[in-house]
């Protein structure tokens, strides 16, 4: 094996309204990691916000990039497992894991590029060709024949899973309200009809006790939701698991996560039908995979959460292919800066899927100079 060192890093802060969230400004930071061949690699973090992105950036900058410096990127899980062990003091699981999983992704990428193989065959190979997909979007609470209309549009497109939440406006976010709640579950099911799949994701803030959400639960019932998203805080696992008992309507959470340990938790509990997660949060690449296997072996599904940018959906496509018991990944299904924009192959659907990736690396081609049009600092 040839020596190969890493020359640059690079952390990129990047700002962009979403179209999907009503032209509403959110943040992400990515990363480039060059070789001294000029092997290029990306990730991501994602970081939401302007302050976390550059708080990301400069524990890049100042901290993790002068160690990686020279290192050789393929050695990608002992510098997982050293740069976890060496910021248990500064945030391990917090800001700091934002930026070992961008730089994690980053790595898996370069090292399979260099290797000249999609970063599924480094993952243990390709079980499926496409990807279920759900188009994944927010509320307009405000206008519930609209809600009607445009899930019954999504429908037309193709999506045969369809998810919404929250809400333009959090005060009346899905979550707050019970019958404004189950109204809007009712239209979701007359609008995309019997054979479709009904996600509804409840907004952070709306407080529901194991109690409220046992309520819930069994009110939806005879819609027959995939899944019913986040009725509790992560942490509640007494709640949760009364909340198993207490109804058949499927139940799912992890997108709040950070460490491999938060979602031992979480796949312990036996409380849940889908672990949802994102390499650009929960530890990388290395980290995502730790918690899919362990779901797995749980007999728990994962769904790629992904609705941020272009590469990490591309990463949670590849640990997608990669798995055996992934149920579908989230898309925005309106063109999006970060997903349509930065990169030259959008990845997008067709048919109700999304097809695997078999370029080498993540398989995405990114348009740096669309990249740094969306930079700021
Ligand atoms: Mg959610």
């Amino acid at each position: 094996m040839a020596a190969e060192k890493i020359a640059r890093i690079e952390a990129l802060p990047l700002r962009y309204a979403e179209p999907n969230n009503n032209g509403k400004i959110r943040c992400v930071t990515l990363i480039r990691i060059e070789t001294a061949t000029g092997a290029v690699g990306w990730g991501e973090a994602i970081t939401g916000s302007e302050d976390a992105s550059l708080a990301t950036k400069v524990i890049i900058d100042r901290g993790l990039a002068p160690k990686l410096i020279g290192r050789d990127p393929r050695q990608v899980e002992a510098i997982w497992t050293s740069f976890r062990e060496a910021t248990y003091w500064s945030g391990n699981g917090g800001i700091v894991t934002f930026a070992l999983s961008a730089i994690d992704m980053a790595l898996w990428d370069v090292t399979a590029r260099l290797a000249g193989v999609p970063l599924y065959q480094l993952l243990g190979g390709k079980r499926r060709d496409r990807v279920l997909a759900a188009s994944s979007v927010i509320f307009d609470t405000a206008d519930l024949p609209g809600i009607g209309r445009y899930f019954a549009d999504l429908r037309a497109r193709g999506y045969q899973v369809l998810k919404g939440g929250w809400g333009h406006d959090l005060s009346i976010a899905f979550g707050k309200d019970a019958r404004r709640d189950l109204e809007i579950v009712r239209t979701l099911r007359d609008a995309v009809g019997e054979d479709a799949g009904i996600v509804v994701d409840v907004a952070a803030g709306s407080n529901w006790t194991a109690s409220h959400a046992i309520t819930m639960a069994r009110a939806f019932e005879p819609y027959r939701l995939y899944w019913l998203e986040d009725a509790l805080p992560e942490g509640d696992i007494d709640g949760w698991q009364r909340l198993r008992a207490a109804t058949a309507t499927p139940l799912c959470t992890g997108e709040k996560g950070w460490l491999v340990q938060d979602f031992r938790r979480l796949v312990d509990s036996k409380a849940l039908d889908v672990i949802m997660i994102d390499p650009g949060r929960a530890e990388g690449v290395t980290g995502t995979r730790k918690v899919i296997e362990m779901a797995a072996e749980a007999r728990m599904a994962w769904n790629a959460h992904s609705w941020s940018s272009a590469i990490n959906t591309a990463a949670s496509l590849h640990l997608a292919a990669a798995s055996s018991n992934v149920l579908l990944l989230e898309l925005k299904p309106e063109p999006s800066p970060m997903q349509n924009d930065i990169v030259r192959d959008p990845i997008v659907m067709s048919e109700g899927s999304v097809a695997v990736r078999d370029g080498p690396g993540l398989g995405i081609e990114v348009d740096e100079a669309a990249v740094r049009r969306y930079l700021f600092d």
